[in-house]
């Protein structure tokens, strides 16, 4: 595994700005048009960069110690989530990082490599969703609404009048770029940009969409359907690749981040794989070994008895029955036993008391 923060040599407790420089320098450092340039090195601080300045990733990251999202990789397991669609899912990588964009363009320029823009990709959408204690143990399947922008209906999200067609766009030619000189802190680089009449696609429609005046979007609203798997951690992120806002023009749509929160239980204080609860005794059930009843997380109902000598300032720990683990297995269960005290003794329970304490 990879260490990113020793690659950008910043402390695990970095701020964004933090990070940002550290990236600054190392890439320019490294940056392959530079006299003593190192290509792998540049990538490889590149890579750390585009994980360590993303929200969503660093979180991931410093969790599994990977963003890969690669088939199996998921800590959700390969092909467990059924009813996605279309949607391509995977956990972590989202989408690109403003600022980086900007710089690998420059990157690929240097390289006399081309990437060509077309039209502005969606914007992600952030979500929390509430599940229960009970839910996080057992798992659960949730369909989620929520509104953003969509593809315009009139025009199908393209923008214009299909029908009234397209002629080619006189300020670029139909190339979908211009040329122009530009400045980075790697230099100067010969660019080439997206023609900004047309927006990189050489061709100007003939009628707009009036509906959505061109965009190709409007407001509305979309629904997906989740499996959130057993053992599922509060504030762990989903990532659903493409239900985002819609691009403009039909070009990318954004991702949606569905945020897990896992509401606090009346009974069961979960602290990471293991469950806690507090469970009042009497004093019968103490000293006789009277069998205590009581529901686990998952409804069941068992049967607990404190073992002879058993000191009730501990707890009591039952392997196996603690929150599922998203690795396998599960965590324990552990008791917290309060003695029930009666608020006022009869004077018979004084005496019947005082002659217990004779005994033992
Ligand atoms: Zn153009
Ligand atoms: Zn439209």
């Amino acid at each position: 595994m990879k260490d990113f923060y020793k690659i950008l040599g910043v402390a695990k407790n970095a701020t964004e700005d933090d990070i940002k420089k550290a990236y600054r320098k190392l890439a320019h450092q490294f940056h392959p048009d530079k006299q003593g340039g190192n290509e792998a090195k540049f990538k490889e601080v590149s890579e750390a960069y585009q994980v360590l300045s993303n929200k969503e990733k660093r979180i991931m990251y410093d969790r599994f110690g990977r963003v890969d999202g690669a088939p199996g990789s998921s800590p959700f397991g390969a092909g467990g989530w059924p009813g996605f669609g279309d949607f391509n899912v995977e956990f972590g990588f989202g989408g690109e990082p403003g600022d980086f964009n900007d710089v690998f363009d420059a990157f690929f320029e240097g390289l006399g490599m081309r990437r060509r823009k077309t039209y502005q990709r969606g914007g992600d959408v952030e979500i929390i969703q509430e599940i229960t204690l009970e839910e996080a143990f057992s798992g659960v399947k949730k369909v989620i609404k929520y509104d953003t922008s969509v593809n315009c209906r009139h025009c199908e999200g393209i923008g214009y009048d299909k029908k009234a067609g397209v002629a080619v766009c006189s300020a670029c030619g139909g190339q979908g770029e211009i040329r122009e000189s530009r400045r980075t802190f790697f230099g100067a680089f010969s660019q080439v940009k997206v023609c900004p009449d047309c927006l990189g696609s050489g061709e100007k429609p003939n009628k707009t969409c009036s509906y959505c005046s061109g965009s190709g979007r409007e407001t509305g609203s979309r629904q997906v359907e989740i499996f959130i798997k057993s053992g599922i951690d509060d504030r762990q992120v989903i990532t659903v690749k493409g239900a985002g806002e819609a691009g403009g023009r039909n070009s990318q749509p954004g991702d949606l981040y569905i945020v897990i929160k896992v509401k606090p239980h009346p009974v069961f204080e979960r602290r990471g794989p293991d469950l806690l609860m507090k469970q009042s005794i009497g004093i019968a059930e103490t000293f006789l070994g009277k069998k205590i009843k009581l529901n686990t997380l998952n409804g069941k109902l068992i049967e607990i008895e404190a073992p002879a000598g058993f000191n009730f300032k501990e707890k009591l720990r039952f392997g196996g029955l603690g929150m599922p683990k998203l690795e396998g297995g599960h965590g324990d269960l552990y008791i917290d036993f309060e003695l029930r005290q009666p608020k006022k003794l009869s004077p018979k329970a004084k005496k019947l008391l005082e002659e217990l304490d004779k005994e033992i």
